[in-house]
């Protein structure tokens, strides 16, 4: 077997078109579009992360606000700026960008953003709606791993699917969106046994881990499809996933690269939650267009 491989970038790109489109039937009746992003520190990947993401707003037609705040920020400081613009109708997407420093308490942050501007899908309501398969924002990473496989037509009702990652950011959104889709889910992590044994059952494979190269081809099973959503820096600077491309490659029937795989696609579906939020303030939005399955 050799995997075709699944190009996010091809498939981003098409949403941004979409994206692009919503924004400006939206800008004709009277909206812009617009992400707060808020950062706080000077953490430098986190920057680049932020500027990605306010370029991506841009480019699609939307309005897009870095706050950046000192590290010393108090939290009381923070929520409370959270909770203006939570009353800002020009703000309809707000996002913190984590990791938040100390002694600064994250969830206590999170849980102060609207949940119809929550678009990291972070907030425990839009977590609640998740786990009950309603419409709501959802996590932007495993929303776009589902967006891939949709897109390459890859159905997942009635397959095994094993995520290895069970993070709030990653892993457990993506076993839940699977569920909600049909599959039937294992998902395992640091304390699973023989997790070889797991990974080769899977229909479907998603890596979500952080640790470079650690899936193999002898962990796969034979046609499987495999999505690797790691994001890991080499010793000599260069990127790689948690999936060792090369030999999972010979076994897997697709695959998705890394990068130009699943990283482009959670750009895209945060601006996709964004111009979503803006039509729902603006009265046009349709549920389905946050539906799984
Ligand atoms: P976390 O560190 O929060 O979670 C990692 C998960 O992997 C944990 O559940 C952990 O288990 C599990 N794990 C660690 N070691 C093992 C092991 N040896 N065997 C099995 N499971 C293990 O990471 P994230 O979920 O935030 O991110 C995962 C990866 O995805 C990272 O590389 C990150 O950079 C990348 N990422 C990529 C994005 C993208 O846009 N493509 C977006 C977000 C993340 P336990 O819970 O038991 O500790």
């Amino acid at each position: 077997m050799n995997a075709r491989p699944i190009d996010g970038k091809a498939i981003a790109a098409d949403i941004a078109g979409e994206n692009a489109f919503r924004a400006a039937r939206l800008r004709d009746a009277g909206t812009v579009p617009g992400l707060a992003v808020i950062i706080v520190g000077d953490d430098p990947a986190s920057r680049i992360y932020v500027r990605n993401k306010a370029l991506a707003c841009e480019k699609a037609g939307l309005n897009s606000w870095v706050h950046a705040l000192p590290a010393n920020t108090p939290q009381e400081r923070l929520v409370g700026f959270i909770r203006q613009l939570n009353g800002d109708p020009t703000v309809h997407g707000i996002l913190v960008q984590l990791p938040l420093p100390r002694p600064l308490d994250s969830r206590a942050v999170i849980e102060a953003i609207d949940p119809a501007k929550d678009v990291d899908g972070f907030h425990y309501h839009n977590v609640g709606a998740l786990v009950v398969g309603e419409p709501a924002f959802y996590p932007c990473t495993p929303w776009g791993v589902m967006k891939m496989l949709e897109h390459e037509g890859i159905a997942v009702e009635g397959m095994h699917a094993v995520v290895v990652g069970r993070s709030t950011i990653v892993g457990k959104p993506m076993a839940l969106m699977l569920v909600n889709a049909g599959a039937t889910v294992t998902v395992c992590h640091s304390k699973t046994r023989d997790l070889a044994a797991i990974t080769r059952q899977g229909d479907i494979l998603v890596a979500a881990v952080g640790r470079a190269r650690m899936i193999r081809g002898d962990m796969v099973k034979p046609g499987a499809v495999v999505i690797d959503v790691g994001i890991n820096r080499l010793p000599d600077g260069k990127l790689c996933g948690d999936v060792d491309y090369a030999s999972v490659a010979r076994v897997a029937s697709r695959i998705t690269p890394v990068p130009g795989g699943v990283g482009p696609m959670t750009i895209a579906m945060l601006v996709a939650n964004t111009v979503h939020g803006a039509e729902k303030a603006a009265g046009i939005a349709a549920d389905r267009e946050t539906r799984i399955a």
